[in-house]
């Protein structure tokens, strides 16, 4: 019996307990080669593995129906990790030219010195995709729903060309969450989660994980993780623990108040023009609809005609919808993506993509609906 064991006596604490421990006793050199060697479950030195990071990964790993999970210290550290531990140097990535402001900046400013190439594709250009993936492709990197005008793709037909051409699907799943979609059911190799936005949901803790099935890609990853020192703490694994007990309920009313602030955006005498993927208006509006079976997300963007100034003028007008540059939180927040997530992309591209100068990114959160419409009145 352990000291805590003794000191909990015959009761067991409902919530789960936070372990900080950087190092773990071990009896002796054999209980040390049992464990490394996978024989024996426990745990020796926290970067390498620790309880609250495991128990947080296979929470989620079931929830994507995955076989493994490992947990970075962010979103970004996730995909760090699967492109470091998936590519080589001489190998070629084709991404979508919608991913993340970061994820861009990582294929486009530090994958180079590591001799990776990228080739940027519209990924509802099916036909841009397949001949991208011509040239031989280790990795096909796309996003579930894209950031920040919310482009949905068709993750099945994607994992049918990149698995015919032997490169592997990643699939950021980041605005959809598992409630909404699982791509290692559609044929993706990895998904991604930023744990920072939707899952730990609360603003308060900085996470993210990578899942799937093959156990060799989890494998190498893990590793990755400990040796690139990506490794979460265990009091935001915690906190991420803690908030998947809310999930469902938080997706299904963030989710229900991004519809409705569409529908009500789309009568509002101002005419803002929006982007959400459950309004008919939307170019994916039937694969939204199809792949999720549900309300398709918390996030739409509007766009203010008179570019900056007007942006400012919405971001310091009214109350109760602040300028926050993430997403996912239970506060409705906005966010400016020409300022923000597409600051360092240039003036010709942000217009090919349509990041306009007026283009205000909104994260619906989990307020009575009454209070969202109230609040967006005050700043129109
Ligand atoms: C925020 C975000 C990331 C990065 O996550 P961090 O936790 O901030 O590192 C990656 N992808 C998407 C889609 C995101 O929104």
């Amino acid at each position: 019996m352990s000291a805590s064991d003794q000191e909990l006596g015959l009761s067991r604490p409902v919530a789960s307990p936070i372990y900080p421990s950087t190092v773990y006793s071990l009896p002796d050199l054999d209980a040390l080669d049992r464990i490394n060697d996978g024989h024996d479950a426990g745990y020796n030195y926290a970067r390498d593995k620790h309880p609250n990071a495991a128990a947080l990964a296979s929470q989620v790993a079931t929830m994507h129906d995955a076989e493994w999970g490992v947990i970075a210290a962010s979103g970004m550290g996730a995909i760090s990790a699967t492109l470091l531990s998936l590519l080589k140097s001489g190998d070629h990535v084709v991404a979508s030219d919608q991913v993340y402001g970061g994820t861009m900046q990582l294929l486009r400013q530090q994958l180079p010195r590591f001799g990776v190439t990228t080739t940027w594709v519209d990924c509802n250009d099916l036909a841009a995709v397949e001949k991208a993936l011509r040239t031989p492709t280790q990795m096909l990197f796309v996003e579930t729903i894209s950031n920040p005008l919310v482009r949905v793709c068709d993750l099945k037909r994607l994992a049918d060309m990149a698995g015919s051409r032997d490169a592997k699907l990643i699939v950021d799943n980041t605005f959809a969450t598992p409630l909404l979609c699982k791509p290692l059911s559609l044929g993706a190799d990895v998904v991604i989660e930023s744990m920072t936005k939707l899952m730990g949901g609360h603003s308060d803790a900085t996470l993210g994980g990578a899942f799937g099935k093959d156990p060799k890609i989890g494998d190498n990853l893990t590793v990755a993780v400990s040796r690139w020192g990506m490794n979460a703490s265990p009091f935001d694994c915690w906190l991420a623990t803690r908030s998947l007990a809310t999930l469902e309920l938080r997706v299904r009313a963030s989710n229900h108040n991004a519809a409705e602030l569409a529908r009500w955006l789309e009568i509002h005498p101002k005419r803002t023009p929006i982007h959400y993927p459950g309004l008919p208006s939307h170019p994916d509006y039937k694969y939204a609809t199809s792949q999720f079976g549900h309300e398709p997300g918390n996030m739409l963007s509007i766009e203010l005609d008179c570019g900056r100034d007007a942006v400012n003028a919405f971001m310091r007008r009214g109350t109760g919808i602040p300028f926050a540059p993430s997403l996912g939180g239970t506060v409705t927040t906005c966010s400016y993506p020409a300022g923000t997530s597409h600051k360092f992309v240039d003036k010709a591209e942000k217009d090919r993509l349509g990041i306009t100068e007026g283009l205000i990114r909104i994260s619906v959160g989990v307020e009575p609906l009454k209070e969202i419409f109230r609040n967006m009145e005050s700043k129109l």
